[in-house]
């Protein structure tokens, strides 16, 4: 096979990529290891940032977004007796969506195979072969079991954090800076209308918990737990104690519904550079991982195909390769940005753990950060302008 752009991965930074390029008349081909209905299904994101979205309807996929996402205002920040809100439009004049990165997957799904373009669904022993010549190739086998050669003009490495692309660039040429946070989330999605207009972020002696949503009909809901926590030690009853007594508030009902899904996942700040070897370029996940607090890790996987789109397509319709150069530094400067903005959310709201022999004396500067950062315009300014993603233009 040939294609001007190869692609692994059909996680959002893949799927978007291709439909960039394809806009531009520009060939690809995807190459997964996983099964269309298991990438479909796969849950995690759901908060999108004004420029996201801008750039999600710009290629065509906006439709759905716009009719079943709901636009929040502002989010509500809490602490044991106080829940306070901050708008975003009164702070920087953005908003952000709520609508599943499952849903975000399946429209660009559709409109991939709708288009008649190839997507190579469980793929294995995928492998990046002469990424620093120029004619890198993808291999793989199939899924009836036969060796496949994709011959690219340029590589995408859209694999997430565990896939074959980060590898390959050499570790002599790689540098990594990483962070592993000593607590977890426990996410569940549950079938049960939200209890509140906006997410809820609360900070309690326990440990953070967080109300989001999916749908006006569908919960997402967290607590943080201990890394090396079991969801087998978590009963449903359990969950829902948990999140009631640390999203507690006079006045205030969390309801309970069926739980459509539970799981435990470790936190971690990482960041790989350089972003390209040679004729590979590394975008999203594969390339860098935030803790989920500030919900950044979808936004950036959009953010760095939509300055690598431009990249590839300037280089394989012109023939000028400034934007492929700069694509790195480029997109670094964002995940910097947000990489930071994650680890600060995160360390504001995750109790220390109580072994930590500075507990007390953390746990009281994170009250007082959140009485600060709701009280001040500028300080609220500071956190509304890097939710929304305002900071940045995408
Ligand atoms: C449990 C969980 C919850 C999350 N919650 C949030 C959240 O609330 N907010 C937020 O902003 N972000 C969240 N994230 C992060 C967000 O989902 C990711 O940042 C986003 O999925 C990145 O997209 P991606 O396309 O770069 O990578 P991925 O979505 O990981 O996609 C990579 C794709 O490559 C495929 N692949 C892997 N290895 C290979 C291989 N060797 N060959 C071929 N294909 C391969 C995978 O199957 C997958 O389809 C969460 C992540 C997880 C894991």
């Amino acid at each position: 096979m040939r294609t001007q752009v190869g692609i692994v991965g059909s996680g959002p930074s893949g799927l978007l990529l291709a439909q960039i390029l394809a806009q531009q008349g520009i060939e690809s081909i995807i190459v997964e290891n996983r099964s269309r209905e298991y990438v479909e299904a796969r849950v995690r994101a759901g908060v999108i940032e004004h420029g996201a979205v801008d750039v999600l309807t710009r290629a065509g996929v906006g439709d759905r977004l716009h009719r079943e996402g709901l636009r929040h205002d502002g989010v509500h920040l809490q602490w044991p007796g106080e829940r306070r809100r901050i708008d975003f439009v009164d702070a920087c004049g953005q908003s952000v969506w709520v609508y599943g990165q499952t849903e975000i997957t399946k429209d660009l799904i559709n409109i991939r195979v709708s288009d008649g373009q190839q997507i190579h669904w469980e793929a294995s022993d995928t492998a990046i072969v002469g990424a620093d010549t120029d004619h890198p190739q993808i291999t793989f086998v199939d899924v009836d079991g036969k060796p496949q050669t994709v011959e690219c003009d340029y590589v995408a490495g859209c694999d997430g954090f565990h896939g074959a692309s980060r590898p390959t660039i050499p570790e002599s040429v790689r540098s990594v800076a990483q962070r592993v946070y000593p607590f977890a989330w426990l996410g569940i999605l549950a079938e049960v209308a939200p209890s509140t207009d906006e997410l809820i972020y609360a900070w309690h002696p326990d440990g953070f918990a967080m109300h989001s949503m999916r749908s006006d009909k569908v919960s997402r809901l967290y607590l943080q737990v201990a890394p090396d926590d079991d969801i087998a030690n978590w009963s449903d009853d359990r969950i829902w104690d948990g999140l009631s007594t640390r999203m507690a508030l006079d006045g205030w009902t969390l309801q309970s519904g069926p739980t459509l899904e539970k799981s435990i996942t470790p936190m971690r700040s990482f960041v790989s550079s350089p972003m390209r070897w040679g004729r590979l370029f590394l975008a999203g996940d594969a390339s860098h991982i935030v803790p989920p607090t500030g919900a950044k890790g979808l936004n950036l996987a959009i953010a760095d195909v939509t300055k690598l789109g431009a990249a590839l397509a300037m280089a394989i319709q012109q023939g000028k390769v400034d934007l492929i150069d700069s694509y790195s530094d480029d997109a670094l400067r964002r995940v910097w940005q947000s990489t930071h903005f994650s680890w600060w959310m995160t360390s504001m709201l995750h109790t220390p753990p109580s072994a930590d022999p500075d507990a007390a004396f953390l746990r009281q500067m994170q009250i007082t950060q959140l009485d600060y950062v709701t009280s001040s315009t500028a300080a609220a300014a500071g956190l509304a302008e890097n939710y929304t993603g305002a900071v940045l233009p995408y």
